[in-house]
């Protein structure tokens, strides 16, 4: 069962979006009614789309399809045509869950709409149907696409019930935990992390729309124990929290805040520790596999690494060849591969991408990192984007992007390679500078003396900001344009 509180628990809340909210009564009764309306509309294949607004209404949506035991498919609502087009062909979803009010795309007229309704609370006419086994489909949740083109991954119920079990031991979450929200409902961190999650322990969740500091810090302070969020949300909170002591109090009283979706620069780690004594909790996940690594609540939180493997999480690093590297000196740089009841089934359609992506059994994540003497691993990169080949040797962007991030003169970086005569690739760092922008020389310099020599940039370019995707991800590829 995915979500016993549903059962036990009464007036307790469960969901609050603005100035909505759900009681688990109440989300028992609606979610209830409206998993029936879907059984009786889906058809076959039994596949129901939800249009992830980041609403009460898909909250409910998706948790009605989950007592359904129909798998649902989320859909960014700024997705473009022709991703949709793909979406709707590749998934063949035979409903779409919407917000009533909600104008629909084109992409969509082939689809049966469902408005999903709060106020349908009567008594249920019927029990529903047992819920369906582990191995059955619970979503296909799309990529974000920062490497290639969307695919569908199929995740069945039991990677979301152990990954989110594996979350509550590794975090003590518990049902006294009320999570701030501020993330988007179309991917894996902000869907099942961040509404699933609260509601498997029977807590709650406050999402409060667009993020801002002074959102999260007027939940924090008024009940609200963890947060989640992505490093462009921390990235913000470092820049404010030094000249705002409201938000300073805030954090500090928090239990939890964690961060994921993407590396979270040291610095900004530090400059929160160094504001509110709080140290942010960093974890490592990816829609195929769900949660992999965390840092653990009792356990110590090294800025710049993700932690260690979840309970029932096996995790390798292998070399070039697929050779597992056994040693843990924090520098010889490898493949993460991964094993355990957390992974996906397959890419929907696509045995091709399915079988290339498991080597002997586990799942190659195309992330690259080096492991700490005690196991704590560190992310250095992907190995699609990031892993530059200069010189004769491998280095990690990340390493680069965070010793950059050192320099006062630096807001935001990310560097890449690019095709060099001599050194095969050469580094480029792309900076957002901070005032005026520092000269290239100095900033190579200040590489040169925080790493070693042959990590330095060569080529120093200045944009006005980073291009990035709706999760705040840096999309490499658009860099070289
Ligand atoms: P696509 O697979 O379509 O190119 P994507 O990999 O960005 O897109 P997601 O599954 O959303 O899609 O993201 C997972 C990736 O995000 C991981 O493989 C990893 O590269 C990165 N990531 C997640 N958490 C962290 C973290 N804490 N530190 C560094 N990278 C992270
Ligand atoms: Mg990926």
């Amino acid at each position: 069962m995915l979500f016993p509180a549903l059962h036990t628990a009464q007036d307790e809340p469960a969901l609050r979006f603005g100035d909505r909210a759900l009681t688990y009564g109440e989300l028992a009764r609606v979610a209830g009614s409206l998993a029936h309306r879907i059984r009786s509309a889906v058809g076959e294949p039994p596949r129901v789309a939800v249009w992830a607004t980041p609403s009460l209404e898909t909250a409910v949506g998706t948790v009605a399809a989950l007592l359904a035991g129909v798998p649902a498919v989320p859909i960014n609502p700024k997705i473009g045509e022709r991703e949709l087009a793909h979406i709707v062909a590749d998934s063949g979803p035979g409903l779409v869950l919407v917000e009533p009010g909600t104008v629909l795309p084109s992409g969509l007229d082939t689809v049966t709409r469902l408005d999903v309704t709060l106020d349908d609370r009567t008594q249920q006419a019927e029990p529903l149907p047992e819920e369906p086994g582990g191995e059955a489909p619970a979503f296909i949740v799309y990529t974000s696409g920062t490497t290639g083109a969307p695919k569908g991954v199929v995740l069945p119920r039991r990677a979301v019930t152990s990954t989110l079990d594996a979350l509550r031991d590794a975090w003590q979450w518990t049902a006294d935990d009320v999570l701030v929200h501020a993330l988007p409902l179309f991917h894996v961190h902000g869907l099942i992390l961040g509404v699933l999650g609260p509601l498997r322990r029977g807590g709650s969740v406050r999402h409060v729309g667009r993020f801002s500091p002074a959102a999260v810090a007027a939940e924090l302070t008024t009940g609200a124990t963890m947060m989640f969020g992505v490093p462009t949300m921390y990235h913000r909170i470092a820049n404010e929290v030094d000249d705002d002591p409201e938000l300073a109090a805030a954090l500090a009283g928090a239990r939890l805040l964690v961060s994921g979706s993407a590396a979270l620069p040291v610095r900004d780690h530090e400059r929160i520790t160094a504001a509110t004594g709080q140290r942010v909790v960093e974890r490592y996940g990816m829609t195929e596999t769900l949660m992999n690594t965390s840092v653990r609540a009792d356990g110590e939180r090294r800025p710049g690494t993700v932690g260690l493997p979840l309970r029932g999480v096996e995790l390798r690093l292998v070399d070039e060849r697929g050779t597992p590297i056994e040693v843990r000196d924090g520098e010889t740089v490898g493949e993460i591969e991964v094993r355990g009841p957390n992974l996906f089934t397959e890419y929907l359609n696509r045995p091709d991408a399915t079988a290339q992506a498991f080597h002997d059994g586990w799942f190659r994540t195309g992330d690259m990192a080096v492991r700490d003497e005690d196991g704590y691993v560190r992310i250095v990169g992907r190995k699609a984007t990031d892993l530059i080949k200069s010189g004769g040797y491998r280095i990690g962007a990340g390493e680069i992007e965070n010793a950059l991030l050192e320099h006062p003169g630096v807001a935001e970086v990310a560097v890449t390679g690019e095709p060099d005569d001599d050194l095969g690739e050469r580094i480029v760092a792309w900076v957002v500078p901070r005032g005026t922008a520092p000269a290239e020389e100095e900033l190579a310099e200040h590489v040169a003396r925080l790493l070693t020599p042959h990590k330095r940039p060569r080529v120093v370019r200045f944009l006005d900001a980073l291009p990035r995707n709706d999760m705040g991800k840096v999309m490499k590829r658009a860099l070289h344009g």
